[in-house]
């Protein structure tokens, strides 16, 4: 099988690089595995040069087309953040699926075509380093999943991440900072200083 190109899209100067690999790691970060590992990463993480260079990086279709299967906007504070699955069935029946983590955006469509972007990298959920009001870029990478006809599989057998698509560099320095986990961050901030709500009045638990 040919592999597919990583799907990410920088510019020619730029190129794709392994922060964490696929199995189990150190990481405390990382859940337990499959097999009972302490600590197991379920994917791939990339970035292209620093996480300021990275945030805002367009995420595009690395196969020649894709059905969105699920889309999650879980906030700053879920460990995968923002994220998009999607499908591919091949011309031999084997369905690829992708996960990615932790994105800035996501578009609106459910199906792509190769290249089209379907997201754009961020930090969302949990990353290290975490965001802060001084580095509000921190932490950004795309964290790639892969499942080769429903077998957790390492992406690295599937994409070939010297082989990113061509595209424009992100804006950072035209947006505003990633405004989610900053949401988070004031309510946290506020939560003390603001009137508790009530507790419903408990109803009489029928005894079992
Ligand atoms: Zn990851």
């Amino acid at each position: 099988m040919q592999p597919f190109r990583v799907p990410i899209s920088i510019p020619d100067t730029q190129r794709v690089t392994l922060t964490q690999p696929f199995g189990p790691v150190s990481n405390p970060l990382e859940p337990e595995g499959p097999n009972g590992e302490p600590h197991f990463h379920y994917g791939i993480d990339l970035v292209c040069g620093d996480d300021h260079h990275t945030y805002g990086v367009a995420i595009v279709c690395p196969f020649p087309s894709i059905t969105i299967t699920e889309k999650t906007w879980e906030g700053a504070m879920n460990p995968t953040g923002n994220g998009i699955v999607g499908v591919y069935t091949d011309a031999e029946g084997v369905v690829h699926k992708i996960v990615l983590w932790h994105c800035s955006k996501i578009n609106d469509a459910i199906e792509y075509k190769e290249g089209d972007v379907m997201a754009y990298i961020g930090n969302a959920g949990l990353v290290f380093p975490a965001p802060s009001l001084r580095d509000p870029y921190a932490g950004a990478h795309l964290h790639l999943g892969y499942y080769r006809g429903d077998i957790l599989t390492d992406p690295l057998t599937a994409f070939d991440i010297t082989n990113p698509y061509r595209g424009p560099a992100p804006t950072q320095a035209l947006e505003m900072p990633p405004a989610q986990w900053v949401v988070a961050k004031i309510e946290a901030f506020m939560a003390p200083f603001l009137p508790q709500a009530t507790p419903p009045a408990q109803p009489n638990q029928p005894t079992p």
